[in-house]
């Protein structure tokens, strides 16, 4: 996609910049076209220029920023580390980009009640790793987790390697401060079980389209008491598949059953040499049990009866701490690795059953040999969560067309074997076209009465999620005909 230049009118662009320097200062606002190309991206192969980007430092800048943009009538995009892979933080019909880089504090660290109180800035990991010294830690780990931030894991709903055992992002977040269009604050409880309507997991998977989270209650978990690692290679892509459905239906959980395939294997390997994952196997599977020790004895039993009976060709157990955290780094940074063996990458998300893992990997097989698409598979196992990487070369025309349509091949195959299109990158502007495969008109008719409700005009972060009958421009034009431009509606 060419960059969109739904840009505001010199008349239009001047009062609201003003308006923003003047909440911000000039040190915290980008208006120029190469600041501001930066922020036209994120992972995914979408890009639309915002008309501004402004770092508030509080809540209550935020409060002031959203006010302006009613005002003037503009969208308003949250945005975090920009490392979503669907487009959502893209100010597709232009307008304000608020950045959350500056609300990066963790606010309370309340380990007699197992939670934390922190900015949505606040990147992943550095939670884990800043509440690591009491024992404690934040469970939902995306492989991005040293760069993306709990606002935009919570705007994503997002998962992770260990979600099997420890749920999505949802589970972990206790409430949320967010704004709403016309600048109110609304807080969440903090407490579990409380009653009235659930906001909070209203909030988590909104994609930035309700409101912007300005603070959040989550939930830390003891770390565990001991880990087990397990690397198991496969001679075919069918006997690794049939392993993860064997070992969930062994009646054991393990905390992570991660798949990679061959063409992952090999970009790994020249990536991360150290984590010495097999080349030659035609998929491997990462598993963390995590517990007490004698249950994890017992674990690792079941788990090597099962391993056994689908023809694992090794198993191999890290010795320690280190080889454990080397087979991560791997498996972490498996898109990295992609990418250097490729010029571009498109990732899909889709989720299915684990009992259809086999044979929707040998449709995507097939999609890749019809497409003469190159398709490496690393994905979360355990959830029936898939990831295949598209490589491509964006630089060759018609490359990038080809590469979404035989995306959206693979979703159709999802969707066949009883999945989903998105199992966490979420829909933002790349899937809105897919979504009538999965819900029906009054579904989605449903959803977007609930977005209504917070936000009437759709000025956050529009154009996203649902399918857009209508292009930015008659978007715009209808807000701007209905947006009031001063007060409260
Ligand atoms: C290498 C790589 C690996 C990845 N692995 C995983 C994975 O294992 N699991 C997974 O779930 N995802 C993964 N992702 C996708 C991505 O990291 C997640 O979607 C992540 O949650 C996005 O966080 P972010 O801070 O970068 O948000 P952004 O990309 O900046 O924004 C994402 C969405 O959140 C909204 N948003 C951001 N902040 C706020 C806020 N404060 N209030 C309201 N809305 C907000 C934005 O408008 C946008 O719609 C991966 C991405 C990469 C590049």
């Amino acid at each position: 996609m060419t960059l969109a230049t739904e840009r505001l009118a010199p008349s239009q662009r001047s009062p609201l910049l003003e308006s923003l320097r003047s909440v911000t200062g000039p040190d915290w606002l980008l208006s120029q076209p190469d600041d501001l190309l930066l922020y036209a991206y994120d992972g995914s192969v979408d890009q639309a220029m915002p008309d501004a980007v402004v770092f508030p430092d509080t809540t209550e800048q935020v409060q002031a920023v959203v006010r302006i943009a009613r005002q003037h009538g503009v969208p308003v995009v949250p945005r975090g580390a920009g490392t979503g892979l669907s487009g959502g933080a893209i100010a597709r019909c232009g307008g304000i980009v608020v950045s959350t880089s500056r609300m990066n504090r963790i606010l309370e660290v309340d380990i007699r009640n197992r939670r934390a109180v922190v900015e949505p800035g606040v990147v992943n990991e550095d939670l884990s790793t800043h509440t690591k010294n009491f024992g404690f830690y934040y469970a939902p780990d995306p492989s991005s987790q040293k760069a993306c931030t709990i606002g935009g894991n919570i705007a994503t709903n997002a998962g992770g390697p260990h979600t099997l055992l420890y749920g999505v992002t949802t589970n972990h977040v206790l409430g949320v401060e967010f704004v709403t269009m016309d600048g109110t604050l609304v807080t969440t409880s903090g407490l579990a079980d409380a009653p009235g309507y659930d906001i909070t997991g209203l909030i988590c998977g909104s994609e930035g389209t309700l409101g912007i989270v300005t603070k959040a209650t989550v939930q830390l978990l003891r770390s565990p008491a001991a880990v087990k690692t397990l690397l198991a290679s496969f001679d075919s892509v069918a006997s690794c598949s049939a392993a993860v459905s064997g070992i969930v239906a062994a009646g054991v959980v393990p905390a992570a059953v991660e798949m990679m395939d061959q063409l992952a294997l090999e970009a790994i390997s020249q990536f991360i040499p150290q984590a010495n994952l097999p080349t030659d196997a035609a998929a491997v599977l990462l598993l963390d049990l995590d517990g007490v020790p004698s249950e994890l004895e017992e674990q690792e039993a079941s788990i090597r009866a099962v391993l056994q009976n689908t023809e694992a060709r090794a198993i191999r157990v890290a010795r320690d701490a280190v080889e454990r955290d080397l087979f991560w780094l791997g498996r972490k940074h498996a898109f990295g690795a992609v990418g250097r063996i490729s010029p571009d990458y498109y990732v899909q998300d889709g989720v299915i059953p684990r009992t259809s893992i086999s044979p929707v990997l040998k449709e995507i097989g097939l999609i890749s040999r019809t497409f003469d698409i190159p398709i490496a598979n690393v994905f979360h196992a355990g959830d029936g969560n898939l990831h295949p990487l598209l490589l491509f070369d964006n630089r060759v025309a018609g490359a990038l067309e080809k590469v979404i349509e035989a995306g959206n091949a693979i979703l159709k195959v999802c969707v066949d074997a009883g999945g989903m299109l998105s199992g966490e990158h979420g829909i933002g502007m790349e899937k809105q076209k897919a979504m009538p495969m999965v819900f029906s008109h009054d579904d989605l008719a449903a959803m977007q009465q609930v977005q209504a409700v917070f936000d009437p005009h759709s000025l956050f972060n529009p154009a996203k999620i649902f399918p857009a009958p209508a292009g930015c421009a008659e978007i715009n034009n209808l807000r701007r005909s209905t947006t009031p431009v001063q007060g409260h509606a």
